[in-house]
């Protein structure tokens, strides 16, 4: 037997289920492989989505003197019951120029600096003020008072290296002086999908055509993650096409993702010339489903995912794989959501080798109803699908009310169960 044909036989055994890698060690070879791509500074207006790659230490307390939380008037708590003089008004941005005195009071603004003397602010609800006097007509015994350094004090360590930077982390980023944030680079994201088969949309479909959907859905989940692609378009089922085109987007690009040609067919091209482009292969089949010839391999500068062509396997090994890879690139242990529902009605499978995948609706009263769902070229499923049911391998059977796993795909979000 030649070579390249017993490379090949050789293959085809490893695709036999002893073969199959478990998804945990999957994701771990995955995983282990990384190596961080380094940071670099951005604008505050551009950092959301991104990974911090340093601690960030606040340069002030928060708030930062104490401050009123109401409209109303700043008084000594223990003066509530008697006629209160008003001596100031102190807005928003403005310190106050007197001390309160017994008997007196400062109008003040929400947000603005508590005078001296004052321990208390009553809302202007809560007053009646006649010629300069005010009555205080009802009490709820809270002081309305935010005291400096409650929040955060100066040299607080406010947010960790490897944290996602959301809208309320760029709050916290702002407040505590970060106008320059340093991220983690991202890794660029290179899609190509495998196939004669295919068509772009808006082009022509012949017969025995179909469109490609693979290009547009995975550009979409790496917009959705917040990762840079570039498209590199349709690579035709022949050997050498595949090194061709890493050869011409080698330096662009960080993490190819290849869709089709991972199989056993006769023009599934992918792994061969993947290793002929100078990729380690360290995953070829993996017991999940849909996925089973997952690819993922490894050379000095870059990463290769090679995903099965149908759809399905493509959405769901992003969601599930990709994405914590990518995260793991920037310093972020990226984990998919994953919360625990009831079934609403009973599920059996025959073979039960494999992790399994199918989409679910989350209802209101946290059930998982499961959707028509014919494999892993319906996509038209996930439509109408808002969660992923995970099955575990070994487990062919769940019953109506039982608890079970869900991830709920979309854009990142803290890991939970941490
Ligand atoms: P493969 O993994 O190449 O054997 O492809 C598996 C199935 O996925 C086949 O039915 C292909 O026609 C289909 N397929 C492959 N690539 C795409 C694509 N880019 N968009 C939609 N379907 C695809
Ligand atoms: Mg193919």
């Amino acid at each position: 037997m030649q070579g390249m044909d017993l490379k090949m036989e050789n293959r085809k055994k490893d695709f036999g289920r002893s073969k199959l890698m478990p998804f945990g060690e999957v994701m771990d070879t995955i995983l282990g492989s990384v190596r961080m791509l380094g940071s670099e500074d951005v604008d505050i207006v551009d950092a959301a989505g991104r990974v911090l790659a340093s601690d960030i230490v606040s340069d002030i307390d928060m708030p930062p003197f104490d401050k009123s939380a109401m409209d109303g008037f700043a008084c000594r708590s223990a003066d509530l019951d008697r006629p209160l003089r008003i001596v100031e008004t102190v807005a928003a941005g403005a310190m106050p120029e007197k001390e309160i005195g017994e008997g007196e009071c400062a109008r003040i603004m929400t947000g603005a600096a508590v005078p001296s003397g004052a321990d208390t602010v009553v809302m202007v609800e809560d007053t009646e003020e006649t010629d300069g006097i005010v009555r205080v007509t009802r009490r709820n015994g809270r002081s309305n008072i935010c005291l400096l350094g409650e929040d955060v004090r100066t040299g607080d360590r406010v947010l960790e290296k490897g944290s996602l930077i959301r809208p309320s982390e760029i709050a916290v980023l702002a407040a505590t002086g970060g106008s320059n944030v340093p991220v983690a680079v991202r890794p660029v994201l290179g899609i190509a999908v495998t196939g004669d088969e295919l068509a772009e949309p808006g082009e022509h479909v012949g017969p025995g055509m179909i469109r490609n959907s693979n290009g547009p859905q995975l550009m979409a989940q790496a917009v959705e993650t917040g990762l840079p692609a570039e498209y590199l378009g349709i690579v035709r089922d022949e050997p050498g096409e595949v090194p061709a085109l890493i050869e011409s987007a080698s330096g662009r690009i960080d993490v190819f993702i290849f869709s089709g040609g991972v199989s056993m067919g006769d023009y599934d091209f992918v792994p061969s010339g993947l290793e002929e482009a100078g990729f380690e292969l360290l995953v070829h089949g993996a017991a999940i489903k849909p996925g089973r010839p997952l690819l993922f391999g490894r050379r000095r500068d870059s990463w290769v995912f090679g995903l099965p062509g149908n759809p399905v396997s493509v959405f769901v090994l992003f969601e599930m794989i990709v994405k914590p890879f990518c995260f793991k690139l920037m310093g972020h242990d990226y984990r998919p959501f994953e919360i625990t529902a009831r079934l609403d009605m009973d599920f059996t499978r025959k073979d039960a080798v494999r992790m399994a995948h199918v989409p679910v609706r989350l209802t209101l009263g946290g059930r998982a109803r499961l959707l028509d769902y014919h494999g892993s070229a319906h996509i038209h499923a996930y439509t109408r699908a808002d969660g992923i049911l995970r099955i575990p391998s070994g487990v062919d059977t769940l019953k109506t009310g039982e608890e079970v796993r869900v991830i709920v795909p979309g854009p990142p979000r803290l890991a939970n169960g941490k």
